[in-house]
């Protein structure tokens, strides 16, 4: 093991990376037939796991327990790998920062924090039942427990639950600075050493920020290469299981034993699809002259951009070219300077609508009827209300306006068709094919292999205190750099690059994740 449960508590009260720390961790399988045997992992806390709770770090679901396990944790397990804990996110994995979730914020390893923010640590023990039930998802009290003790179809579960000072945001430096988001707990953990990889949720952009800001591997697969079977949704047109770790062969390890069809996620890609990838990579590697042809988009050109970024993008790209192996040419994909409204306008809308189903009556936090003035307000309002923090309740805001009869045409189409241009120009950019759309010819074998880009605008994550004060259109503009990808749905791996907090991405046409992780390997 890496680090063992107590040295993680240790840690963790310095950077509250686990919203949940498995008490009695299954060991990692020694087998030499365990793919992943010997290494350990932690999970985002917005897939399901049925030994703690789901929270997706809302107060609305903080204390949810799934009865059933996600794709990705069922894989994982069955591959010899142990998973030692769930981590911190924003809520329901809106944002950019791990600062503003129910659980309090997660700070960035690479700036040393000096006081404590967990004030202490409780064990919970809970039972749940073997068979999916009536009872689904509500944990079974310990009194009621103590009933079932001789029934066999209960397992028993325990975790351990970190509890936040409450003046938490006060113990932090003024040097402190922000993880990135969403994903930043599973950043800061592999970041810290505390387990050997760790699997994130990226819409826009959540595993490759923290990955930059940590300066660690962030791969964000195609779209639909990894079941979301069990992720809870916020945008499923947009929604990606990333891979984090410092090693890039655990990233390419992981990936081969999660890059599995799952018909219980019907956008997960199916085997026929999954062959024509295969075809098109040794057609790729066949196709591939002497020089692999890297493409640098002139909408990358962007003004805000530190210079010490361009500078160190100029410096990679010439130690590239040095090595004689890639040739570099400007490409164009114009609509990626409309991205950041259009994912801000189809997020948000699909938000809007996967959030409904958090009514307080189906699961999770409830305020009860006695609690509300139901005059004025239904208890399901309420809920609603005190349930989502104030992120998530703009989100649901926006997006219903775009939804609704006002916005829909022209918002949410206007955005839609954005999006459909853009996926057609940056296919036009690679010389591969893309794996879902049809063309009769093969491709020329004008276009790009790779496209390199940073994966921020700025060489420092903003600091804490700064980023908690940030206007929400301010923080949107974060994600510049991440999103035009999400919304091709195209592999992309952040890579770190110097020492600090910075990353550049590596983009390959939609289904080439194999070549992405094989063009990691010859940046490295
Ligand atoms: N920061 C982006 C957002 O808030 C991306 C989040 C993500 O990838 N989950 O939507």
């Amino acid at each position: 093991m890496k680090a063992n449960i107590k040295q993680i508590q240790n840690i963790n009260k310095r950077y509250n990376v686990f919203t949940s720390i498995r008490s009695n961790p299954t060991p990692p399988d020694n087998s030499p037939f365990a793919p992943l045997g010997n290494l350990t992992y932690a999970i985002k806390d917005n897939f399901t796991t049925r030994d703690e709770p789901t929270s997706c770090s809302s107060k609305m679901l903080s204390s949810y327990v799934s009865p059933f396990d996600s794709t990705v944790s069922s894989l994982l397990n069955q591959s010899g790998s142990s998973c030692i804990g769930k981590t911190n996110m924003d809520e329901f994995a809106m944002g950019n920062s791990t600062i503003s979730g129910f659980f309090g914020p997660t700070l960035n390893p690479l700036y040393p924090q000096e006081r404590d923010l967990i004030e202490s640590y409780e064990e919970i023990t809970f039972a749940t039942k073997d068979s999916i039930s009536e009872n689904d998802g509500e944990i079974i009290s310990s009194d009621i427990m103590n009933d079932y003790t001789n029934t066999s179809d209960l397992s028993l579960h325990s975790y351990i639950k970190p509890k936040l000072y409450n003046d938490a945001f006060d113990r932090i430096s003024n040097e402190q600075r922000i993880v990135g988001g969403s994903s930043g707990g599973s950043a800061a953990a592999v970041a810290l050493d505390l387990v050997d990889f760790s699997i994130g949720s990226d819409t826009g952009g959540s595993v490759r920020l923290p990955a930059c800001y940590t300066n660690i591997y962030g791969f964000k697969p195609t779209y639909g290469r990894i079941s979301r079977w069990g992720l809870l949704a916020y945008a499923q047109s947009l929604d990606t299981v990333g891979i984090m770790s410092k090693d890039l062969d655990t990233v390419w390890k992981v990936f081969m034993s999660l890059d599995l069809s799952d018909s219980k996620d019907p956008s997960c890609l199916s085997d026929s699809t999954r062959e024509k990838i295969a075809i098109e990579r040794i057609h790729s590697k066949k196709n591939v002259g002497k020089k692999i042809k890297i493409g640098i988009p002139v909408e990358f050109q962007i003004e805000e951009m530190d210079e010490s970024i361009k500078k160190y993008w100029k410096s990679l790209l010439n130690k590239l070219k040095e090595s004689k192996l890639i040739e570099v040419y400007p490409v164009s994909v114009p609509s990626i300077k409309y991205s950041l409204p259009t994912y801000y306008t189809l997020c948000t809308a699909e938000a809007s609508s996967n959030l409904s189903r958090y009514d307080g009556i189906r699961y999770g936090y409830r305020v009860l009827e006695s609690e509300c003035n139901v005059d004025i307000e239904p208890e399901f309002v309420t809920t609603r209300n005190t349930g989502f923090g104030e992120e998530v309740r703009r989100r649901i805001i926006l997006g219903n306006y775009a939804l609704s009869s006002y916005g829909f045409d022209s918002h949410f189409m206007k955005a839609t068709a954005v999006r459909g241009m853009l996926i057609d120009e940056f296919n036009d950019v690679f010389r591969d094919r893309h794996c879902l759309i049809e063309t009769k010819q093969l491709k020329s074998t004008n276009g790009v292999d790779m496209i390199i880009v940073p994966t921020t605008t700025t060489s420092q994550p903003p600091l804490v205190k700064d980023f908690k004060n940030t206007d929400p259109v301010t923080s949107y503009m974060n994600d510049i750099c991440t999103i035009p990808m999400s919304l091709a749905g195209l592999p992309t791996m952040s890579i770190p690059y110097c020492e600090g907090a910075m990353g550049f991405q590596l983009v390959g046409q939609h289904g080439q994740d194999y070549k992405v992780l094989e063009f990691a390997r010859l940046v490295d």
